[in-house]
């Protein structure tokens, strides 16, 4: 790449908007974008599925990274030919995948996919690490974040907007978990990178959040 690449990192916590976010960006400045969340939710179902429970041993993981064929096509993810776009969604998974990639050896093989992906590449990807471990040269780093009620909120809200039935509650809850569980973890735990900007999106429409960072992006440095 002779000009300035445009990758594009951001971390956040459970339901700051990332996905949403980093769709947007991808499709209005034509690069590749990669859910990381959904790589470590396929591998939980995964594991679900195959009976190694949330901790596998570590052949256990060697052996299911040989028979673990995640492909990305528009909106579907397809796992070994099977389309698990929606299964990954689920409390079962929401409550497995958090486990799963507080595991080095899991994270280790995930962030390997995850570079050769980025390698060379424009591309948005959204996840917990992509700052500092997936992406540490990348010349755009951000953090989502948003107060638990409002992160509750729009899960709530997306969940209606695709008729799903659901408790605020529970939602509030399974985020606060998650939260507690992805900052606390020792294999990478989730934080805010020294060379990230800070986005505070309580209150901020997705248009503000998506205008901001085209304008950081637009700028060339941040
Ligand atoms: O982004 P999403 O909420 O779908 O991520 C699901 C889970 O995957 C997170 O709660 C976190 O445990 C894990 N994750 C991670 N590192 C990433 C992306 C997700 O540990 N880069």
């Amino acid at each position: 790449m002779t000009e300035r690449s445009i990758q594009i990192a951001i971390d956040g916590p459970a339901g700051a908007g990332k996905s949403t976010v980093a769709k947007q960006l991808s499709e209005r400045l034509g690069i590749l974008y990669l859910d990381t969340g959904a790589m470590y939710r396929a591998f939980a179902f995964f594991c679900l599925k195959n009976g190694l429970g949330t901790s596998p041993a570590d052949e256990q993981i060697l052996d299911a990274f040989e028979h673990f064929d995640l492909v990305f096509e528009g909106k579907t993810i397809l796992l070994n030919g099977e389309d698990i776009t929606s299964v990954i969604r689920t409390p079962e998974i929401d409550r497995a995948v958090s486990p799963i990639s507080a595991n080095p050896l899991i994270r280790e093989k995930m962030v390997e996919k995850q570079k050769a992906v980025a390698s060379g590449r424009d591309i948005v990807m959204e996840g917990r690490d992509i700052c500092d471990v997936v992406m540490p040269d990348a010349p755009y780093k951000f953090y989502l974040d948003a107060s638990v009620e409002e992160r509750a909120r729009r899960r709530w809200q997306q969940n209606t907007d695709k008729g799903i039935e659901s408790s605020l509650e529970d939602i509030k809850q399974d985020i606060v978990r998650r939260d507690e569980y992805d900052s606390t973890r020792e294999a990478t735990p989730l934080a805010v990178s020294r060379d990230a900007v800070l986005v505070d999106t309580t209150g901020m429409s997705l248009e503000e959040v998506i205008g901001l960072i085209i304008s950081k992006v637009g700028e060339g440095s941040i």
